[in-house]
């Protein structure tokens, strides 16, 4: 309320605003902990994988304990955030986002900040953002170098803009091969939600409305002005090829060595799995949102809505045999 930027009436708008967080990995999960501190009414924070030792490097939420539970990330945000200020209401949700549940879990809000690792997920906010006239921030980063750009449908370029016209982002590369530095996500998220802060504030005339790059590395840093596309794709034919549904395919490549089954409308009973291959597979562990065990060379990790990650290979024929011996067909 001091800083003559917000104010107390910009403060009062931050409370009544809604934000959805996709991703809670670095870049998500240190933008939620910033609107939760800042006031920000209600975050909703969507992810669909859980804690693991790694992430301690730069997913600055997250601690050693979580990582020992592996609890889903939603979770764990949700009651750190909630430590933080009791007074917003936070909500994480475990769920895989797709065309099929995007509506249901992005609409109502009045504002999407991107939290998440893979551009077909960017692709898919996008489209719905465009679709239904609501801003969004993309944001992303691997090794030392990282990006963000306020999306506003009808003002801005959209992604499609900026990605669909054949000069790559340099992001083609993902964290689980190059590996990130914990300085540029923070910087990232800080640049993501200020221009967040802004728009939910009132404060429009105030966004910098560039494509700004940063390299901690090398110093080099950079903000562009982003033309719309006259001809693009999503903001001028509104063909929304990622709204529509089949885009994603069953079997998907998550980082390095992994694969991620997704089967979705199917609800498992963790407990009675576990049971029943408790004698066929070691290491076997599991709490109220997911099971893991060992089949050596192979980790597999399932939820209760079906989802599976396979950890130690890349080869789909693979998985999706494990996922029928294990789980079912
Ligand atoms: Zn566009």
């Amino acid at each position: 309320m001091l800083f003559a930027g917000i104010g107390e009436d910009g403060q009062e708008r931050l409370l009544a605003s809604r934000v959805a967080v996709v991703g809670c990995g670095a870049i998500g999960a240190a933008a939620a902990g910033l609107l939760v501190r800042a006031g920000v009414g209600c975050v909703r924070i969507l992810d669909r994988d859980f804690v693991e030792p790694s992430n301690l490097q730069r997913q600055t939420l997250f601690d050693e304990s979580d990582a020992a539970q592996s609890l889903p990330k939603a979770v764990a945000a949700e009651r750190k955030l909630k430590a933080i200020n009791a007074d917003v209401a936070v909500e994480g949700v475990l769920a895989d986002l797709g065309p099929q549940n995007i509506e249901e879990l992005l609409t109502g809000f009045d504002l999407i900040l991107d939290g998440t690792d893979n551009f077909e997920t960017r692709h898919l906010v996008n489209d719905f953002a465009v679709k239904s006239s609501r801003p969004w921030i993309y944001a992303a980063a691997v090794a030392s170098y990282g990006l963000t750009f306020a999306v506003r449908p009808g003002l801005t370029a959209c992604l499609a803009c900026l990605l669909e016209t054949g000069n790559g982002s340099g992001l083609e590369q993902t964290c689980d091969t190059i590996g990130v530095l914990g300085p540029v996500v923070n910087l990232i998220a800080s640049l993501e939600v200020a221009e967040a802060l802004k728009l939910l504030a009132g404060r429009e005339e105030a966004l910098n409305g560039r494509l700004i790059s940063c390299d901690v590395w090398t110093g080099h840093f950079q903000s562009v002005r982003v033309a719309r596309n006259p001809d693009c794709r999503a903001c001028a034919r509104r063909e929304f090829i990622y709204l529509e549904g089949d885009a994603q395919p069953h079997i998907t490549m998550c980082g390095r060595d992994s694969v991620q089954i997704h089967e979705r409308g199917r609800s498992l009973d963790l407990q009675a799995l576990q049971k029943r291959l408790a004698p066929v597979v070691s290491g076997i562990r599991c709490n109220e949102f997911l099971l893991r065990f060992l089949s050596p060379p192979y980790e597999m990790t399932v939820f209760a809505d079906g989802r599976a990650i396979l950890k130690g290979t890349r080869d789909p024929a693979i998985a999706r045999s494990l996922y029928a011996r294990y789980v079912g067909a």
